[in-house]
């Protein structure tokens, strides 16, 4: 079925279509069938969103934390799935994404400071032999036997 125009003359006529363009004028074509709005103006009803505390709850269940690699990937696995079913907006998918990635990229700090013993400096470097004289204040060596002969 082609949209008609409506005539002039038939400017409340119900069966025309009820979009209004912004300066206040009627579309002046016909609806369609029973509908109270033409083709063009039809407002294709959008699905319906899945509810946020839903997709909390799927994301989440079972984890009440995630200070470890399992639980982020648990987690990465579950986004996937929601975001493939076309669930959760590609948009919200990229920002817990790269949440979970800085959490993951935080673990090996955690556990490196979990398991930090406390720092112990050791001083092994020798020290200076006070008791041994140096060349310049050692006696000269006694003159041998041989020396004095020769
Ligand atoms: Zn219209």
């Amino acid at each position: 079925m082609t949209p008609q125009f409506a005539k002039s003359s038939s400017m409340n006529d119900p069966a025309r279509c009820n979009y209004r363009v912004p300066n206040g004028m009627r579309c002046r074509l016909i609806g369609f069938g029973t509908q109270p709005f033409c083709p063009k103006h039809t407002q294709v009803a959008a699905p319906p969103q899945p509810d946020p505390a839903e997709i909390a709850s799927t994301l989440t269940v079972n984890l009440d934390d995630f200070t470890s690699a399992a639980q982020i990937n648990d987690f990465l696995s579950r986004l996937l799935l929601l975001l493939a079913q076309d669930k959760i907006s590609t948009r919200r998918a990229a920002v817990l994404a790269y949440i979970t990635n800085q959490l993951l990229r935080t673990l090996p700090a955690i556990a490196k400071e979990e398991n930090a013993e406390p720092t112990k400096i050791i001083f092994d470097m020798p020290g200076p032999e006070r008791d041994r004289p140096t060349a310049d204040q050692a006696p000269p060596p006694e003159p041998t036997y041989a020396d004095v002969r020769t």
